[in-house]
């Protein structure tokens, strides 16, 4: 089968490798019908995970149930399903607290597992014509029949989920202000989820117009921060207060300022936009060490961060990977009704073969590239 193969920093190419199958009796076989690129796959493709030449990437998936293991009670041949990008057995102490994304069983780990991604264990991704697919019971959201929201519920195995989970996180109530860092996919996906919560008014930071044409549409108001800081211009927005609550959703990948080793991570600028009280959500991922970062401290995943003024600001703080499956069943039934339409943010739909331009593009964030969703098979 053709998947999308991870070569070396900045590359990757289609190419042919052995069909996924089964392997244990609680697995099934999916063929694929949309597959994501994400933010998160950039962390790799750039390089800065030490991901070994020839990971299939991709966990962001969909498709059709081809086979299905003599252990599966659930889930049938011919079903339509989106996985959680999050691979979780459904039994260990984590999941059976909703904590899907840090599964104890498939990644002994600090995070749990997931599907085409370098320390999350061995599980191959779906930018692929098929997927294996563990403990299917518990990793296959059933979906209606037909191809009726293809693209709303593709993101149902990440951004939507996540960006909501970073709202969760925050603890984004009705009648709050909230402050985004990052218009990316999942910026504009946990600004769009702090709207379905009830916020009253969101900023989204940003540098991209593009992209903040879309937090504007969304009706959410955008800020430029090459324009002038954007603290102060969230600050001036909010009678000098900062905003309730406020959400990162950038991560490592802020840039060192010129001449400086330390990246100049969103937190600490988020530590300043927000009231003291408030709280804030981190869904940005922060690699724990950067074969290639700009400084030893980078290197090894320790970044400056302003604990002094989290602290006198009496600030509360969630962090990490997205349990997906505490989610994606509301967000699917909210799509489902018509009460979201999370594709707003889908930018393209491309053929599998075309994943090594498409990933160029995305990387480069091309004017419009926002989000990019795959079809294998032509
Ligand atoms: P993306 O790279 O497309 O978006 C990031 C955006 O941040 C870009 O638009 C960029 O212009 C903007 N940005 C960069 N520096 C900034 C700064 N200093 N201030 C404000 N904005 C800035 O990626 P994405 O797909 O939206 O993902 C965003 C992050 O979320 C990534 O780190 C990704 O790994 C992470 N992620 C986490 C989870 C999770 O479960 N926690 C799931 C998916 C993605
Ligand atoms: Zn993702």
């Amino acid at each position: 089968m053709k998947a999308v193969v991870y070569r070396e920093p900045f590359s990757v190419q289609v190419e042919d490798v052995p069909d996924a199958r089964l392997e244990d009796p609680t697995d099934v076989v999916v063929k694929i019908t949309t597959s994501c690129i994400c933010g998160s796959d950039l962390h790799m493709y750039e390089g800065r995970t030490g991901a070994e030449p020839g990971i299939v990437f991709g966990h962001e998936n969909m498709g059709i149930v081809e086979e299905v293991g003599s252990g599966v009670a659930r889930i049938r041949k011919g079903d339509r399903v989106v996985m959680p990008f999050n691979v979780a057995c459904g039994f260990c102490k984590n999941c059976l607290a909703g904590k899907t994304g840090f599964c104890l069983t498939v990644n002994k780990g600090f995070a749990g597992g997931a599907y085409g991604y370098v320390s999350m264990g061995p599980y191959r991704g779906g930018q692929a014509d098929y997927l294996r697919v563990p403990f299917a019971d518990f990793n296959c959201l059933k979906l209606p029949p037909g191809q009726e929201h293809e693209d709303d519920f593709a993101l149902l195995a990440d951004i939507f989920p996540t960006g909501y989970h970073a709202a969760e996180l925050a603890q984004v109530s009705p009648g709050e202000t909230v402050c985004v860092f990052g218009a990316g996919p999942v910026g504009l996906m946990a600004a769009y989820s702090s709207m379905l919560r009830g916020a009253s008014e969101v900023f989204v930071v940003d540098r991209q117009p593009d992209r903040l044409r879309l937090v504007e549409q969304m009706g959410a108001t955008p800020i430029d921060y090459t324009k002038s800081d954007a603290v102060t211009q969230i600050k001036n927005h909010t009678g000098g207060e900062g905003t309730d609550k406020g959400i990162d959703a950038v991560g490592y990948q802020a840039t060192a300022p010129e001449g400086e080793e330390q990246p100049a991570i969103v937190l600490n600028s988020l530590i300043d936009a927000v009231r003291p009280t408030g709280a804030l959500g981190v869904v940005g991922l922060y690699v724990p060490s950067d074969p290639g970062g700009p400084s030893e401290a980078a290197r090894n995943g320790q970044l400056l961060f302003n604990t002094g003024r989290f602290f006198e600001k009496g600030l509360r703080m969630g962090t990490g990977q997205a349990n997906v499956k505490a989610y994606n069943r509301q967000l699917r039934d909210m799509i489902i009704a018509g009460r979201a339409t999370p594709s707003f943010v889908v930018s393209h739909r491309v053929p599998l073969e075309q994943a090594p331009d498409a990933y160029r593009r995305f990387d480069n964030r091309e004017e419009g590239w926002t989000k990019v969703l795959l079809t294998p098979g032509g």
